[in-house]
């Protein structure tokens, strides 16, 4: 059944799925997963990290074709690297798709690579979430490796989740044990990444995984000392929350959490300004394109009461030029982001100048006021602040 069905939405097939699914052998959901057409274009996406191996090489019994996604972060350990391409030649993976950040947004946001010291948030977004988002399309449901035991957010997670209404996460090894995991690799003498025998048993970016403890929890070693547990690829699902709004419009974030948008006022693109009457311009609030020469804008600056900067795809990092240039010209008005601003990337855009980021009802589902709020350190390099500071 394709996902675009019109009988069922996602989140009505999720829940027929998990239903459906609950009791079965974990190859044999994966089977049907793969060889059924009527799931649609299915991808695994593998870290090929410590645990990897599992589903690795169950999809490549049943299908070695299956197109794998292999986020490449740029950031990896070499023995990652080396593990990666050992296993897909040993078990004839064909379609290892591997998938790097974009070398126009590292050149933007992390022009020395260390983004991770200041920000990591930031730097998940520009080289895991936004890789991914972009490795995804065409895809109608992804498969990954998280596990219950693996604590934290995942300790609730279904083997099918509705991500965003957009697909299908999968998630075969849910219900697996740490035990489970170890007797499939044992009974398969499967290759274990070689950082497993020194302690690692979560493996993400070199500088941000470190060994684990006896009696550590199991991702004790991932943004060690941090309350970041999650690097942003696995919180894009649907998850009820109270501070959800409820209706359909946009949704304005700022410091505070959520709030209704206020934009009630006339505004215009900045080719209509001169048709603009006095009043309208007493009052005004404009778009802008990512863009738009902000140097164009000089004769009315002070008159700007609110300028909205469009921000059409999470990897287009031009929104960000355009608010320190506009704030670095003397704009003092408040500025909104609008548009594919993902929670991680919060930090970056407060720290760009701007004041709140319009997003859509449906992104405000997806990303609920709790992972935007855990974003406060933006301040630690407040770029609007040291700039009033020094004027
Ligand atoms: S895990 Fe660390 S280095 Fe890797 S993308 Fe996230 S912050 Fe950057």
């Amino acid at each position: 059944m394709p996902l675009e069905n019109p009988i069922l939405s996602i989140s009505e097939r999720v829940t027929e799925l998990n239903s459906r699914y609950r009791n079965q052998k974990t190859e044999d959901v994966l089977r049907d997963i793969l060889k059924d057409p009527l799931f649609g274009p299915v991808a695994l996406v593998s870290s090929f990290g410590a645990e990897a191996v599992v589903l690795l090489h169950m999809i490549s019994v049943i299908d070695p074709a299956t197109p794998v996604i292999f986020i490449d972060t740029e950031m990896l350990f070499p023995q990652t690297l080396a593990y990666q391409k050992d296993l897909a030649e040993k078990f004839g993976l064909t379609d290892v798709r591997r998938i790097t950040p974009s070398r126009e947004a590292v050149f933007q946001r992390d022009t020395d690579n260390l983004l991770h010291l200041a920000d990591r948030d930031s730097c998940c977004a520009l080289r895991k979430t936004e890789p991914l988002e972009r490795a995804l399309i065409g895809f109608d449901a992804w498969i990954g490796g998280r596990k219950r035991f693996q604590g934290g957010v995942r300790v609730a997670i279904e083997m099918f989740e509705n991500e965003a209404d957009t697909r299908i996460k999968i998630n075969p090894l849910a219900h697996w044990s740490r035990e489970d995991v170890a007797d499939y690799i044992t009974v398969n003498t499967l290759p274990r990444h070689p950082l497993v025998a020194k302690g690692y048993l979560s493996i993400g970016c070199a500088p941000c995984t470190t060994p684990v403890s006896a009696g550590e929890d199991y991702r004790a070693g991932r943004w060690r000392g941090e309350e970041k547990t999650e690097c942003g690829i696995h919180l894009a699902s649907h998850v009820p929350n109270s501070g959800e709004p409820e209706v359909n419009t946009a949704v304005i974030v700022n410091d505070e959490g959520f709030a209704p948008d206020d934009w009630d006022r006339g505004y215009s693109v900045f080719e209509d300004m001169d048709d603009l009457s006095e009043t309208q311009k007493s009052a005004l609030a404009i778009d802008l394109p990512n863009t738009f020469d902000a140097t164009d804008l000089l004769p009315w600056i002070d008159q700007i009461d609110l300028i909205r900067v469009e921000f059409p795809v999470f990897s287009d990092g031009r929104g960000f030029s355009l608010a320190q240039r506009l704030r670095l010209l003397g704009y003092h008005g408040r500025l909104r982001a609008k548009g594919h601003v993902l929670a991680d990337q919060y930090a970056m855009v407060r720290r760009s100048g701007f004041d709140e980021v319009e997003i859509s009802h449906e992104l405000a589902n997806r990303q609920p006021q709790s992972q935007w709020s855990a974003r406060a350190a933006w301040q630690t390099h407040n770029y609007q602040q040291k700039f009033y500071q020094s004027t």
